[in-house]
């Protein structure tokens, strides 16, 4: 039996729909919910993922500002511009588009945005307040567009057992911590590089969700028949095609006859990243209101 689809893109689809309507009723009370995304540099997976971003504002109704930096630009320079968008009352959300260039401290520019307009939630008050088990803060993304997938998709999550594969500050570990809190009720494991049994750690979850950034590394007998596997890897693997390469998750292909749901890669939760920072968005445009 082949795994149920955890279709990204219909439920992400379904996030901006609701998504539009809080911006329709902001916009209506005189305000123009505005993002504001700074790129500092020209890596072209970047670029990709902030015309993805400026598109999506543009479904929903939400103002984008692109500020682009060269790759030469100074630390000053950064923390000037993000300086002036937390001065701006027009800008409701700020997003500075990571990697920064090499050399250039990412976490002092992320303790630097204004915790209301961190629409990518990285900022320490943002993170906190997860660890307290509140999300009436912004939650970063892609850990939230995770497990948005999986109760869109039916999983059941309470009493279950989640593995974590990766521990990073903006996947792994706050999905962990949104999985395991009251309400949501998982029983988490976090694996990583340094987890010795790592195939028989994955073998006992629910609810597998790889955060790697290692092409196909879980494999068909890494996984419980019927877990659900949450891909969210996006790697690129050399290949004869046209472009070089193609994207593959951390998630072999071979999963899908033994898991009950599976997320693809691409149309799985890069989708959801993108419709929760939308939320996020709108969230800090309603909250700045007040
Ligand atoms: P990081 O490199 O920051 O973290 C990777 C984590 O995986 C680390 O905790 C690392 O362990 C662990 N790890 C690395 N190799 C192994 C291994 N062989 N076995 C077990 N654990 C291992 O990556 P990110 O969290 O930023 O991203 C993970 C993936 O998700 C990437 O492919 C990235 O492109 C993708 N991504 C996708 C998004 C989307 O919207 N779809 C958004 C963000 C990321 P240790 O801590 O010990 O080093």
């Amino acid at each position: 039996m082949a795994a149920v689809v955890l279709d990204g893109k219909a439920c992400g689809a379904e996030v901006e729909a609701v998504v539009s309507s809080r911006v329709a009723a902001l916009r209506a009370a005189g305000v123009s919910p505005h993002l504001a995304v700074v790129i500092v540099g020209d890596d072209p997976a970047s670029h990709v993922y902030v015309g993805a971003k400026e598109r999506a504002c543009a479904r929903v109704g939400i103002e984008s500002t692109r500020i682009d930096l060269p790759s030469s630009a100074s630390f000053s320079e950064v923390v000037a511009v993000v300086e002036r968008l937390n001065g701006d009352p027009s800008v409701h959300g700020i997003l500075v588009q990571s990697p920064l260039p090499a050399g250039m401290d990412e976490l002092s520019i992320t303790e630097l945005i204004d915790p209301a307009k961190d629409v990518d939630g990285f900022h320490p008050v943002n993170l906190g307040r997860i660890v307290q088990g509140r999300t009436d803060g912004l939650v970063p993304c892609t850990p939230a567009g995770v497990v948005k997938l999986l109760e869109w998709g039916g999983v059941e999550l309470s009493g279950k057992r989640a593995v974590v594969v990766g521990r990073s500050r903006i996947v792994g570990t706050p999905v962990s911590l949104l999985l395991g809190r009251k309400g949501v009720d998982a029983t988490v494991t976090i694996a990583h590089s340094r987890t010795p049994d790592l195939a028989e750690t994955c073998r006992a979850a629910d609810i597998l969700i790889a955060a790697v950034g290692r092409a196909e590394l879980v494999r068909a007998d890494w996984v419980k028949p019927g877990a659900a596997v949450v891909d969210v890897g996006v790697n690129r693997v050399d290949d004869e095609s046209e472009k070089g390469y193609r994207l593959a998750g951390d998630v072999h292909p071979e999963v899908a006859s033994v898991a009950g749901h599976l997320s693809p890669v691409p149309g799985g939760v890069g989708p959801m990243t993108i419709a929760m920072l939308m939320q996020n968005t709108v969230t800090a445009a309603e909250n700045q209101q007040n």
